[in-house]
């Protein structure tokens, strides 16, 4: 058994922002991180178009009230509003240490660090690295780790979380190079494991992002929130899905119709191509069925639309978006240079996740909260984005609630001894599980599944949804979730075996699939991303509440918890 003050898992923005935090705070501590990708290789690296604080550096009149009104409001109200102050108020001071880490942000001619408009935010408030922000800020977290001591485990697999009676002790890992299982056991245990954008089978997320952190937390009786806001981003290169940063429409791209028309003057003409990203994506959707979309060959009644960047000139699109434009280049052909950029929305953000409180602390039920358990990240539901979330609002709550819950970690782990833990019957039963996935004589490879769920919940659970579509969803996901044990593996070995670890993520992905359907079945209203064709309005009498899902073999659970307003009423939302 390996025993450590801190274990946390995941190696991307939240993880290493707390690692740091908990460090910072006591160099005594033994704290480790690990990650089944090499933690710079985490999905916060793709971040491109940045991250929001009130510096004022280009919009003097703005301040933190106004960025936390925009964030509650592009949350349709359902966000806790005591998290995005905190959210608002700590931003400039997080950003200002980021850049006395090392990190480059873009700069003004002055010398300051530079800010951009992004969809929802009223004012340019959005700090960045040119289209490279996750990479910049993540390198240098991780080398900060290095340089404190941080011990990093990577490219092992968590099976699963040790929750003792209300208590989480450690967890079991398992080594992808060659298959040794190992115990954990900690003061603390964090959980920081991203996304869950592998869910469907258009997605901006990487291949990594696979809802482990979750199923995890599922699968121990722990409840999950909000899981059906599923964030579509409008600007999903087609037909890869990968994203086409907001950052282009901030920087003054159009979207176009089959027509040539900028339709977003007839969904949010104020805002227009910076609208929040809920509007835009339906938008673009309703365009595509009204045969306003387009084909390859440029004739209408295709399954995309046009972001066109022509009128910007090369000179813009090469200092302010260059990989925006790399990516189009590399993998459709396509110089936006020239001629626009074929996109459609594409699955790209989990608004929901493992709720906490703004230490981080995670929650039991409605009421109480798990011993020794954190999350903070994707992962976590604190709940700064409510039913949307703003772009440049992900990586700030990383960061934010990545310190906030590294400080609760240091001072809550002060005192405590290690729990009291037995590993054997952890591992024998980690052992079993890997065995069993070798032997299984199944008649099919993992791919041809996994494809079949991805596709069901894109179809029965995308940008429109309503009940008869879900209820379909619900039968088909639970037919191939019973299909688990029919797949089989065509590597045996204990070597670098990857299909292991698609066959443990697949089963995640079912589980986070159906926790995603179920919630959005119970929620008979529209809010934010979530996009009810039968309930077509907010239903604040009854909806205005976070909805807690409990897993268990027999079904799915729903209960409610209240939503923490302080300043900002509930109106309507209109941009
Ligand atoms: C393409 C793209 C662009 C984006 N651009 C922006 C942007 O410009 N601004 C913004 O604010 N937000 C942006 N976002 C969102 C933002 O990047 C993410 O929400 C954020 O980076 C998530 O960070 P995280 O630390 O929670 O998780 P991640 O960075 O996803 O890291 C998860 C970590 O958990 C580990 N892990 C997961 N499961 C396991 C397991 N079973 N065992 C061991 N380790 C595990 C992974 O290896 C990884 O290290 C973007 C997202 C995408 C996909």
């Amino acid at each position: 058994m390996l025993d450590h003050d801190v274990i946390i898992v995941g190696g991307g923005l939240a993880g290493c922002r707390a690692a740091l935090e908990i460090a910072r705070i006591d160099r005594s501590l033994n704290v480790a991180v690990v990650a089944k990708t090499h933690p710079i290789r985490s999905h916060s690296v793709a971040a491109q178009g940045g991250i929001a604080a009130t510096l004022k550096n280009v919009d003097s009149e703005d301040s933190w009230e106004a960025h936390a009104f925009d964030t509650v409001k592009g949350s349709d109200y359902l966000a806790d509003q005591d998290a995005v102050e905190i959210l608002a108020q700590e931003a400039p001071d997080v950003v200002i240490d980021l850049e006395h880490l090392g990190v480059l942000f873009s700069r003004l001619p002055d010398g300051r660090i530079a800010q951009r408009p992004f969809g929802g935010h009223s004012y340019r408030r959005t700090c960045y690295a040119a289209d490279k922000t996750g990479h910049a800020i993540l390198h240098e977290l991780v080398n900060n780790l290095r340089r404190y001591g941080v011990q990093i485990y990577q490219e092992w697999y968590v099976m699963r979380l040790i929750l003792e009676e209300g208590e989480a002790k450690g967890l079991v890992m398992y080594h992808m190079l060659d298959g040794r299982l190992k115990v954990v056991r900690a003061k603390a245990v964090m959980l920081a494991t991203g996304g869950y954008g592998r869910v469907f089978n258009t997605t901006s997320n990487d291949f990594a992002s696979t809802g482990d952190g979750l199923a995890m937390v599922a699968q121990a009786g722990l409840p999950l929130q909000d899981m059906e806001f599923v964030q579509f981003h409008p600007t999903g290169l087609y037909p890869v899905g990968v994203l086409i940063s907001e950052a282009v429409r901030g920087e003054g791209a159009y979207l176009r119709n089959s027509e040539g028309d900028r339709f977003m003057e007839n969904y949010a003409p104020s805002k227009m191509e910076l609208a929040p990203r809920d509007i835009t994506s339906r938008a673009i959707t309703l365009e595509i069925r009204a045969g306003r979309g387009i084909h390859t060959d440029g004739s209408a009644g295709g399954p995309f639309v046009h972001l066109d960047l022509r009128h910007m000139g090369r000179e813009k699109i090469m200092s302010r978006i260059p990989f925006c434009w790399e990516e189009a280049h590399r993998l459709v052909g396509v110089d936006a240079v020239e001629e626009p950029m074929p996109v459609r929305p594409t699955a790209h953000y989990s608004m929901g996740g493992i709720p906490v409180d703004t230490d981080g602390r995670v929650r039991s039920g409605v009421e109480g909260f798990v011993e020794a358990l954190f999350s903070a990240g994707e992962c976590a539901c604190v709940s700064v984005h409510g039913a949307n979330r703003l772009g440049s609002n992900s990586l700030l709550e990383c960061v934010v609630y990545g310190k906030r819950t590294g400080a609760a970690i240091a001072q809550y782990v002060q005192n405590r001894k290690l729990p009291s833990l037995e590993e054997a019957p952890y591992l024998q039963e980690a052992k079993e599980q890997v065995q069993a996935l070798l032997d299984q004589q199944g008649e099919q490879r993992i791919n041809p599944l996994r494809q079949a769920f991805q596709d069901a919940m894109s179809q029965y659970c995308g940008v429109f949804r309503d009940q008869e579509l879900m209820e379909k969803g619900l039968e088909i996901t639970q037919e191939l979730q019973q299909n688990y044990g029919t797949i089989y593996l065509g590597d045996r070995g204990s070597l670098w075996n990857t299909e292991i670890i698609e066959a443990l993520e697949l089963k995640n992905i079912m589980v986070v699939g159906r926790m995603i359907l179920t919630s959005a079945l119970n929620r008979k209203e529209s809010r934010g991303a979530h996009s009810r064709e039968d309930y077509t309005q907010r239903d604040d009498p009854n909806f205005l509440k976070h909805s807690l899902a409990f897993y268990s073999a027999a079904g799915i659970d729903i209960q409610y918890r209240p939503v923490t307003l302080t300043q900002f009423e509930p109106q309507e939302r209109k941009y």
